[in-house]
């Protein structure tokens, strides 16, 4: 068995060919939720979703979250609501008072469904009803994502990183705000002072977590920040990390990233925005995989090839050169 750690991303791109060198069925997937929000009472965990529905077939992936070809129409009739009765749009977080009230997972990650600030599809919607009435009940997160997995025909073992709430904080010179905010509601543009995982320091690993980490680990080409930190904050999984094989395949050539918001990210947290910054990161990671156009000298195992990954055969690829390294490691 290989655990792979993954945000919404890079992750699942690397994930989307690898059949032939991790059998899904060998393979179980830990999936960051400091990214999580509850958005109308309803509980959206992107990065578990993306996984779900790539492996579903469903996934939508021009954007790398949603499901294809999904209708709009709840979210085209909260905005037509929220215009007709002259609502406020945007991220708006629901009072101080309830961040902290009521459902516990959802602690301060709870916005107003009032002209939703983050698109959600119909389809879509319909995994948050469920797994929000699923946790309701009392079911915790990693039962919920089991069900739902069941549900999209999962062959892959897929887990939240915790069953407990952490909430991903950008602290900017307006104020801290969940990083669905600063980057869904405000494309990121606020400065990055500073990145906390509120919650992080109460979070556990569950015990199926605490399984998978004793298996080789591949950190996948993710966020080191939003994607990985959060994990990182969870009791348990650093240390866990630091006892297994770790292979990390790098989400940058050089200073270069493939795409989002890492280079801010970094740079806010007192990184480096490269290579060599992702190995500081990454004390636990024992070997990497860098593009064959990554000139960083590293203090531990590289194995490159090129890590670009917008088809199967690119996943596959990158794929054989991480086996490659965890078989220098393991
Ligand atoms: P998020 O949850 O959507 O932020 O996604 P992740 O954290 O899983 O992934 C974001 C990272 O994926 C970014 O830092 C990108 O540099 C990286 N990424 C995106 N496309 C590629 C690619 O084709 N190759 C590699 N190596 N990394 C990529």
């Amino acid at each position: 068995m290989v655990t792979f750690l993954a945000g919404g991303t890079g992750t699942p791109k690397l994930l989307a060919g690898a059949g032939d060198v991790f059998p899904p069925e060998r393979t179980t997937v830990v999936a960051n939720t400091g990214d999580d929000i509850e958005l109308g009472g309803h509980l959206v965990c992107p990065d578990l979703d993306t996984v779900l529905f790539l492996d579903g077939g469903e996934l939508d992936r021009e954007t790398w979250w949603g499901i294809a070809d999904d209708s709009d129409a709840t979210h085209d009739e909260l905005h037509r609501l929220a215009d007709a009765a002259d609502l406020p749009t945007g991220p708006q977080y629901l009072p101080e008072d309830i961040q902290t009230a009521g459902r516990d997972i959802a602690r301060h990650r709870r916005f107003s469904g009032v002209a939703e600030f983050m698109y959600i599809g119909d389809r879509d919607r319909a995994v948050h009803v469920t797994r929000t009435s699923l946790l309701d009940a009392g079911h915790s997160l990693t039962e919920v994502t089991r069900r739902l997995a069941d549900a999209f025909g999962l062959e892959r073992t897929l887990l939240p990183m915790s069953d407990d709430p952490v909430a991903t904080m950008i602290h900017t010179p307006r104020g801290p705000m969940h990083f669905q905010e600063w980057w869904v509601g405000r494309n990121g543009v606020p400065a990055v002072e500073d990145v906390e995982f509120r919650g992080g320091d109460r979070a556990t690993a569950s015990d199926s977590v605490l399984q998978a980490l004793a298996d080789p680990v591949v950190v996948g080409p993710s966020n080191p920040v939003t994607s990985l930190g959060p994990m990182l904050a969870v009791e348990g999984i650093r240390e866990a990390l630091a006892e297994t094989p770790v292979v990390a395949v790098s989400p940058f050539v050089g200073d270069r990233v493939f795409s989002g918001p890492a280079t801010a990210l970094m740079a806010g947290v007192g990184r480096d925005p490269s290579t060599a910054g992702v190995a500081d990161a990454y004390p636990f990671a024992d070997a990497f995989v860098l593009d064959s156009d990554d000139e960083t000298a590293l203090d531990r195992p590289v194995v490159r090839t090129d890590t670009t990954l917008d088809t199967e055969a690119d996943s596959d690829r990158v794929a054989r050169a991480v086996a490659d390294a965890l078989g220098e490691v393991t």
